[in-house]
């Protein structure tokens, strides 16, 4: 990662833990909310299980993000971050900057898209 400087890393660095300083208190919060929707009508019911079907698809992807988040982390105390993992070029910063946890460089990304 010469192509970013010590400065830019730390920057990235700092965003990075303090996204997964928010997650996981995010992730804390909803874990210690009650799931009981005891004594409602039947829409009520069906809302409150509508919710709690989305606040676990959240939790899940909230799950993922923040393996995402270690995984990044890791790569930057590796060294290797802000590589391509697809073809090794180096990721721009600005694009670090605005998706810290990008592990392809865009035109990969593209491609990858277009194959899903
Ligand atoms: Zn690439």
């Amino acid at each position: 990662m010469e192509h970013l400087t010590k400065e830019q890393v730390e920057e990235l660095k700092k965003i990075l833990l303090e996204w997964k300083s928010q997650l996981i208190a995010e992730t804390e919060d909803t874990v210690g909310e009650p799931l009981s929707y005891e004594g409602g009508d039947e829409i009520d019911r069906a809302d409150t299980e509508a919710g709690r079907m989305l606040m676990l698809r959240n939790l899940d992807r909230d799950r993922k993000l923040l393996k995402r988040i270690e995984y990044t982390l890791r790569k930057i105390e590796a060294g290797t971050y802000g590589i391509c993992e697809m073809c090794g070029q180096q990721i721009p910063y600005p694009r670090l900057k605005a998706r810290p946890v990008a592990k392809l460089c865009i035109q990969c990304k593209e491609i990858e898209e277009e194959n899903e």
